[in-house]
């Protein structure tokens, strides 16, 4: 069994969770330990306890200790790629892809360590100097979703303790596997008893204790819009700072004057790869009279080529949904889109075993072509292999279906008009742009996050993660 790391021991749970393969369910991974909220409890008090040595820690340490748990992400990418794939569904070369990037993001936070920065001005007042610093902010809690496992809680741990802070960190129920091997590691690297605290358990549970507990001055989510208004409601009512990353109904415009190669590439690997499980899936295409049908049939064409199978097996394109009630939710919203009126033009067909027999959690990706901005596919997140088509009269036209959204996550055009990208990158309303690539595939030591109701309070990763692990603090000094 799979303990939690609380004040440096590893403490059993109060219940147990299995987790299972969705590439074949008869796979039991392992059996992970499940806290109360008394365990919480404990986790807060001792990252509470650690947190006055921590934070005055030297940047040497700091970085010491980060860019070791870097080099051991990297150094075992293969091993921890396939834990994650099995547990996840992602196939392994996305898998390996992501322990790289959780590898990278603990050496670029390793680095910030040793860049805290600061200003010091003159004052406008005569012999008064003034200092701008920025300090921890504390205990931190760090919640995170399913679809990155390990990607996403480096994200939050590694500047977390770079700037001096202390960690409980809850991952989610479904992917407790890669977050136990990252937490082995952080706990062989040289951290004090209660820097780090890995709870697992039941967001109602060990979730709600950290939104909470008034020791916990910082909260950073990631996960799903209602999820988020809890963890929203919670914080404010207690003046605690906190950060959202939510879904996203991101579009990709494709225009008459694109390449058609690289517009279907893009739309096929934002929409359907990881199994369209990713916060920046291009979930609507919207795309222009002109090179409507000839898109369409290219779509099909590269979408019948991909190959949906146990995502350890080579070859494979798309693995499985993450779980049985995400392919429910899936192959609902497929329906609601036909009772609507979209064409069901390829896919989203339930597949129950893989090439090897094996039962999974298998559907073919789905295009649903005639849809109207109004319909249900392309207001809600699916968050599944699910992509929806609005044809639409010109760029102008498109622009304003890409904006017509309640998310604001990530924004895609493919085009070969300077001009229209120029002016897409402007005045699309979400936080990241892209250009003839995918919405999805982001760097990492640059800002990650969106607008609108995706995202709330400060950025992440890169530079711009200071502004939610740090307070800033001006001194002033009468020479
Ligand atoms: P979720 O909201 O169900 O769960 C996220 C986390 O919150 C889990 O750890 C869960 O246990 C916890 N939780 C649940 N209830 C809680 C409560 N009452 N109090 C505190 N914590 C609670 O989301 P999910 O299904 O795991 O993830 C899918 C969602 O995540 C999608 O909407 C997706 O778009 C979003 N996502 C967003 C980003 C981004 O950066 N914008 C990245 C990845 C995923």
């Amino acid at each position: 069994m799979y303990k939690n790391l609380i004040n440096g021991e590893w403490l059993e749970g109060h219940s147990v969770s299995r987790n299972i393969n969705p590439s074949d369910t008869r796979d039991l991974i392992g059996e992970y330990a499940q806290a109360d909220a008394a365990q919480a409890d404990l986790a807060i008090t001792a990252a509470t306890a650690a947190f006055p040595a921590w934070s005055l820690s030297t940047p040497q340490q700091r970085f010491d200790i980060l860019d070791a748990v870097g080099t051991e992400i990297l150094a075992r990418r293969a091993e921890l790629g396939d834990l994650l794939a099995r547990e996840e569904g992602k196939t392994l070369p996305e898998a390996i892809g992501e322990v790289v990037r959780a590898g990278n993001i603990f050496k670029f936070f390793a680095g910030e360590a040793l860049r805290p920065g600061g200003e010091s001005l003159p004052s406008v007042r005569p012999g008064v100097g003034v200092e701008v610093t920025r300090e921890a902010i504390g205990v931190v809690g760090l919640i995170t979703p399913w679809n990155f496992p390990i990607a996403i809680p480096a994200w939050k741990i590694a500047p977390a303790l770079a700037w001096g802070n202390t960690v409980v960190f809850k991952p989610a129920d479904l992917v407790p596997g890669s977050a136990w091997a990252l937490a082995e590691i952080l706990s062989r690297a040289g951290l004090p008893a209660g820097v780090f605290n890995l709870v697992m358990g039941r967001g109602s549970v060990v979730g709600e204790r950290l939104l909470h507990d008034p020791r916990v001055a910082a909260v950073s989510f990631t996960g799903s819009v209602a999820t988020g208004q809890k963890v929203a409601a919670a914080c404010v009512s207690r003046m605690a700072k906190f950060q959202l990353e939510m879904g996203g109904k991101n579009p990709m415009i494709v225009l008459d004057d694109a390449d058609l190669g690289v517009a279907v590439n893009a739309a096929v690997n934002s929409g359907f790869f990881s199994t369209g499980q990713r916060c920046t899936a291009s979930s609507r295409l919207i795309v222009t009279d002109g090179i409507h049908d000839r898109f369409i049939a290219a779509m099909v064409e590269k979408m019948k080529a991909l190959k949906i199978d146990d995502a350890r097996k080579a070859g494979t394109d798309i693995g499985p949904v993450v779980d049985a009630s995400q392919l429910g939710q899936d192959v609902d919203y497929i329906g609601i889109a036909k009772a609507e009126g979209g064409t069901l033009a390829q896919g989203g067909e339930r597949i129950e075993t893989n090439a090897d027999g094996a039962p999974g959690f298998y559907l073919t990706p789905a295009l649903i072509t005639g849809t109207t901005p109004e319909m249900r596919i392309n207001r809600e997140e699916v968050f599944g292999p699910v992509v929806s088509v609005i044809r639409a009269r010109d760029y102008e036209h498109a622009l304003a279906l890409a904006n017509d959204t309640p998310f604001g996550l990530a924004a895609g055009i493919a085009t070969t008009s300077l001009k229209h990208a120029t002016h897409f990158k402007r005045h699309s309303q979400a936080g990241m742009v892209m250009v003839n690539l995918p919405t999805a595939g982001v760097d990492y030591h640059v800002p990650f996050g969106g607008r609108k109701g995706s995202s709330y309070g400060p950025r992440e990763q890169g530079r711009h993660a200071a502004e939610f692990y740090t307070t800033v603090k001006t001194a002033y000094t009468q020479a």
